[in-house]
């Protein structure tokens, strides 16, 4: 298998090593349709769209838009498919590295799952059976088990505290999960608040262990200390987990693709490509993004200096790295602040750790403060019938986390979380990472917003920049910040580029409205069709017919 320059590993007889071995790698890293006539140069072509990016938004948006006709250009700095969302293949195991569990509750990316025949393809991350079949608590110094029915209790008896700011668990005031403009007064208020305000405002409601558990899931949720994280943000989730203190584990840490995410982006990927109107180069950081006015014609130039040009662009590059890229004309002053203010708080450590043996399949552990890590869990033998756990750390930068160069502090820190009478047995046989803190073309994890950024930004984040479009889990409605809501925010991204460029404007800036033949030829006869009635204003339209 290829390997990405991607992640590393580490196991005791070969110590660290840099890359992974993923079926995400793209080879050749180029491929340029419509150049078939000698004469014409990938510089001469004006594709339809340009996309930036090749994970899920902009995979999803590239299909949409290859599959319905448009010459389109993929552009992406790694030398893999997926972003934020990959897997690495080892000695037969796969370990997700950013985005990992979805869900048929998630229904964008269900409908991708099933729509490429994976809708049989899941393993469950939580298996019953272990020898370690437990959850353990460190809250400061204090070590203690419970059972993982006393662990549901206890963990959704805590965050529904938390949430509950309506006496309603907010049934009535956000009663539509995709949609954060409901009850815009409540909202506006909650948006001030961090997760820190909120738990002051709870605290005496909770024992000190209680106190501790819900801090720790909130810094799981979001990789960082609660001051910096929103309110509206962990309200969201609650919504989206069904308003029960439970519903959010069962949907979102639950079911993960048994052949891996990789799997899945090649699927959209290859269908696109087969489409024959997609060409694509990998390992091309885009650097420029350049809009000619009068033409509308946007030209992209990447690192080495190559420039494409397109009649429009979808950027779906992360929130934390779009200021990398310059633009002219340059971004408006209120996009400049939106995105300066909301970029994602979470810079977590997500570790796989594989222990010696097959006990802890079905332990679970929260800690707070922690040693750097905050919680790990068991998730699947490896073929080799050893312990695969899931590890979550907050920000390096915060006292509380750790660095990932530092292998014997990841070991400290895991060892810390361990049932206290088993640290000594520990034995690693392997750890696999991605410093996703330190990754150029990510600079974090998944969003999170802080306070203000939901009522605020959010829709400035949406908003097209002429011919460029935004596409990204970081400003989509719904899953804001999972996989589910990157294929939503491709998928509307692309319908929205597909029907602005169906509208072309005559030298009086009159709207022209642009169709197929046939589409035309039914216009001059139905000139006020209900179609066009519902996209424009008619009294600006004129409908063009074919020559
Ligand atoms: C550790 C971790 C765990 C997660 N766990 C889950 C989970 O369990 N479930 C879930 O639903 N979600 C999870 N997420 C979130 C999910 O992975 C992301 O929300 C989703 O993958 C984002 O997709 P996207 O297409 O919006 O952005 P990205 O996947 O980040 O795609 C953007 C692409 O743009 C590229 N790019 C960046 N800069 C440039 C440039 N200058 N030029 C060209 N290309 C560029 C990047 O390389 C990337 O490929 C997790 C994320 C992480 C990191």
């Amino acid at each position: 298998m290829v390997y990405s320059n991607d992640g590393f590993t580490w196991t005791p007889s070969g110590g660290r090593r840099e890359g992974l071995p993923t079926i995400g790698v793209v080879q050749p890293s180029s491929h340029f349709v419509f150049t078939n006539n000698p004469d014409t140069t990938v510089q001469d072509i004006i594709y339809d769209v340009l996309v930036i990016g090749a994970g899920y938004a902009g995979l999803v948006a590239s299909r949409d838009l290859a599959t319905q006709g448009k010459k389109t250009l993929l552009l992406e700095a790694r030398d893999r498919l997926g972003g934020r969302t990959w897997h690495a293949t080892i000695n037969g195991f796969n370990y997700e590295m950013g985005g990992t569990w979805i869900h048929w509750h998630m229904p964008h990316i269900y409908r991708e799952v099933s729509m490429y025949g994976l809708h049989d393809d899941w393993i469950v991350t939580q298996n019953p059976g272990g020898k370690e079949d437990y959850f353990t608590t460190v809250i400061g110094d204090e070590q203690r088990t419970f059972s993982h029915e006393d662990e549901a209790d206890m963990c959704g008896r805590v965050y529904r505290i938390f949430c509950n700011l309506d006496g309603d668990d907010l049934r009535h005031s956000w009663k539509y999960a995709f949609g954060t403009d409901q009850s815009p007064e409540l909202m506006a208020g909650w948006d001030k608040l961090s997760c820190q305000d909120r738990l002051n405002q709870v605290r005496d409601q909770l024992s000190a262990e209680e106190v501790g558990v819900l801090e720790s899931q909130l810094m799981q949720m979001a990789g960082t200390t609660l001051d910096k994280i929103g309110l509206v943000g962990a309200l969201r989730w609650w919504i989206l987990g069904g308003h029960t203190g439970t519903g959010l584990n069962d949907i979102a840490l639950h079911t993960r693709l048994r052949s891996g995410q990789s799997e899945l982006h090649r699927r959209i990927f290859e269908h696109a490509v087969s489409t024959g109107n997609l060409s694509y180069q990998f390992k091309a950081p885009v650097q420029h993004i350049d809009q000619d006015t009068a033409s509308g014609i946007v030209t992209v130039t990447t690192r080495d200096g190559s420039t494409f040009r397109g009649r429009s662009v979808i950027c779906t590059v992360p929130i934390n790295v779009l200021s990398s890229i310059t633009f002219s004309p340059p971004l408006p002053a209120d996009k400049v602040e939106a995105v300066q203010s909301s970029m994602t708080v979470n810079r977590c450590n997500k570790v796989h750790v594989d222990l010696n043996g097959p006990d802890y399949l079905s332990w679970s552990s929260l800690a707070s403060p922690g040693k750097g890590l905050i919680s790990a869990f068991g998730d699947h033998l490896t073929p080799a019938d050893n312990s695969h756990l899931v590890c979550f750390g907050p920000d390096p930068a915060t006292p509380l986390g750790l660095s990932l160069d530092n292998i014997d502090a990841v070991k400290d820190a895991l060892v810390h979380l361990l049932p206290r009478s088993k640290q000594a047995d520990a034995v690693f046989n392997r750890i696999v990472s991605h410093d996703w803190n330190k990754d150029e073309f990510a600079n974090g994890t998944w969003y999170f917003p802080p306070p203000h950024a939901t009522t605020k930004y959010l829709k400035v984040l949406q908003r097209p920049h002429g011919n460029v479009y935004f596409a990204s889990a970081d400003w989509s409605d719904g899953w804001c910040g999972w996989i589910d809501g990157a294929v939503q925010s491709g998928m509307q991204t692309a319908r929205q580029v597909m029907l602005e460029q169906q509208k072309e404007r005559d030298e009086d800036g009159r709207l022209l409205h642009v169709y197929t033949r046939e589409k035309q030829a039914q216009c001059i006869t139905r000139a006020t069709n209900a179609v066009s009635d519902r996209l424009m204003d008619a009294s600006e339209c004129v409908h063009v017919c074919p020559a």
